[in-house]
């Protein structure tokens, strides 16, 4: 087993890092390697194929633990120093300390359970960093991705629901504040639908793909283009009135769209623009695609591990 020390001991820009993305259907792990020019973006390295994430936690830890060690063997043999340590991206609400899951739908087990103590153990005490998917990718895109430079700015993940994070700098220039935020869950008024958080009315229930899903009974990308112009129609309408309350509320100035329904409706970002321009007013938001695709969680969970504690507000 690694000795921490050594790992912490030989920390330096551009080292690598473990990354881990946890989402409710699959778990991918990766060795992100720095590119040599700073700023230039970094080589995920899959080190195993996707995996079907376990609904039982302690098989889950048991997996990431095997996965880890195969990471830190493709690292020797590239010749790597240790990496700095695991960074972990979860599709949940992460407790304040940041170890632990507090709320995960897709992934009841893993609640309340010590994440990062559990997993740091079977990982000979590698230093672990857990965080919700969405800050992530905002992590992700603000490091080399379509939020670079953004002292203002959010994330929005369009998948099987509707998660949001938004990054708020410091004036003195500090490091900022950096948090997860329940965009989906704003209500809607005159919105009799029945969200799966048990709230009436919020904006996920337009929005979602797993509540779309469920009331098309088909996934919404599959449905013939004919019968789902209503859906599209309405999901573009409600999202827009989401994104100019979260102008408001906010002040951030752009958002970055990933996740599978933004990858897969290209069109939809163009329909956003036009129904946000209607509406806004009094403020500016640009919206723009997300830059890293798939990739954004992982290289926001290596980003993890060089993000100051303080930064992160879960
Ligand atoms: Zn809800």
């Amino acid at each position: 087993m690694m000795d921490a020390m050594d790992a912490m001991g030989s920390s330096e820009m551009g080292q690598s890092a473990i990354a881990v993305d946890i989402g409710g259907t699959n778990t991918r792990v990766a060795l992100v390697v720095p590119s040599p020019n700073p700023g230039t973006g970094q080589s995920v390295l899959e080190v195993a194929p996707a995996f079907a994430t376990e609904q039982d936690y302690a098989a889950q830890i048991a997996r990431l633990a095997v996965a880890v060690i195969s990471a830190l063997r493709l690292a020797d043999r590239r010749g790597r120093a240790q990496p700095l340590g695991i960074g972990v991206s979860l599709g949940g609400r992460i407790a304040r300390d940041g170890a632990s899951v507090l709320v995960a739908p897709n992934l009841r087990d893993y609640e309340g359970r010590p994440f990062v103590q559990d997993l740091s153990a079977q990982c000979g005490s590698l230093p672990v960093r857990l965080a919700h998917d969405a800050v992530c990718g905002l992590l992700a895109e603000r490091r080399s991705g379509a939020l670079a430079g953004m002292e203002r700015c959010a994330y929005l993940t369009l998948s099987t629901g509707t998660g949001c994070a938004i990054h708020l700098g410091a004036a003195d220039g500090g490091a900022g504040v950096t948090l997860s935020i329940e965009l989906g869950h704003q209500l809607l008024d005159h919105n009799p639908r029945v969200c799966l958080c048990g709230q009436v009315g919020c904006l996920e229930t337009y929005t979602g793909g797993r509540q779309l899903a469920l009331r098309y009974g088909q996934p919404i990308e599959s449905l013939p283009a004919a019968e789902s112009l209503d859906l599209w129609r309405d999901f573009a309408e409600k999202l827009s009135i989401g994104l100019v309350n979260l102008a408001h509320l906010t002040r951030v100035e752009r958002v970055a769209i990933g996740g599978a329904i933004a990858l897969h409706r290209p069109g939809l970002l163009d329909a956003l623009r036009v129904a946000l321009a209607e509406r806004l007013r009094g403020a500016q938001l640009e919206l723009v695609a997300a830059a890293l695709g798939a990739q954004a969680p992982l290289i926001g969970a290596a980003t993890l591990l060089t993000t100051p504690e303080d930064a992160l507000l879960h």
